[in-house]
């Protein structure tokens, strides 16, 4: 298999003082450290649909942070899109990020003076190697597949929750990025409108983009075709799960196998 991303004994440590305050880097003189990722060996093909689960703090954010360079591990190696991250700096990771991987949060952040289309170009516009024009249109194309395409002059506050999420889901895919990471991508919406969104999640693996989600829901994880299982800043487990079709009785019978799985490992 060719790997889009390989992590190696991948370590993440914060300090924490003795006053029960946390700092954000390294421990320093005074503070012990606190090892929330403890050794990850990880890879992921391309084309690829990984989720990851497990309980609350058991460091799958952070995971996905330090694999995507949007925060600096403290040992071992990550490797991704041919690039040692480590050796990268913030400006090269910037770029990587900009050019070559889309993201979707939880909270999506928009810049509330734009509307919801001009949202979208900005990202295009600032990696700018397509005209104007082309972006413009791939925006529009993105924003009629999303369901959103009446809403594109519409500013963030006439949108709901789902609908800004679609524009962030636009905004992730306006670079045509080879890998996708989303942090709980549906943790904040209806069961309807969740359920959209992983079916848009779905098309664009479909399409060849690499996907890799952190999620707490067997719903979201089942459409995923190998599930990792962190616990205490390793990953303990993983399941594979097989490509899914799409179809709506698979979809049940691989929640439910998937539940199985998880009530058994988290034993
Ligand atoms: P999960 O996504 O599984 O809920 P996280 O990766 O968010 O877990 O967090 C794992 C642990 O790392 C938690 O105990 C959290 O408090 C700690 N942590 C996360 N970010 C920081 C930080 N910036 N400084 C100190 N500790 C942190």
């Amino acid at each position: 298999m060719t790997e889009i991303l390989e992590s190696r004994n991948l370590t993440k440590s914060y300090s924490s003082f003795r006053n029960g305050s946390r700092g954000r880097e390294e421990a320093g003189n005074n503070g012990e450290r606190t090892e929330i990722l403890k050794g990850i060996d990880l890879k992921i093909a391309r084309g690829e649909f990984v989720s990851v689960m497990g309980p609350s703090g058991s460091g799958k954010s952070t995971l996905l942070y330090n694999l995507c360079g949007l925060d600096r591990f403290s040992s071992g190696s990550v490797r991704i899109l041919g690039r040692e991250l480590a050796e990268m700096s913030e400006k090269e990771l910037a770029g990587m990020r900009l050019n070559e991987m889309g993201f979707v949060f939880q909270q999506i952040h928009l810049l509330k003076d734009l509307n919801l289309l001009d949202n979208i170009l900005l990202s295009g516009y600032l990696r700018g190697n397509m005209s104007r024009r082309k972006i413009r249109t791939r925006a529009e194309e993105l924003m009629e597949r999303t369901g959103i395409g009446s809403l594109a002059r519409h500013g963030i506050t006439q949108a709901s929750g789902g609908q800004l999420q679609r524009v962030g889901i636009c905004r992730a895919l306006i670079n045509n990025p080879a890998i996708l990471f989303g942090d709980e991508p549906t943790g904040a919406l209806d069961s309807k409108s969740a359920a959209e969104i992983m079916e848009l999640i779905r098309g664009i693996h479909a399409d060849g983009t690499t996907v890799m989600l952190v999620t707490h829901d067997p719903k979201v994880a089942a459409m995923s075709e190998r599930v990792v299982f962190m616990l205490d800043g390793r990953i303990a487990a993983e399941k594979s799960l097989g490509r899914f079709s799409g179809d709506g009785d698979e979809a049940k019978g691989r929640e439910t196998e998937l539940s199985r799985w998880l009530l058994e490992t988290a034993n």
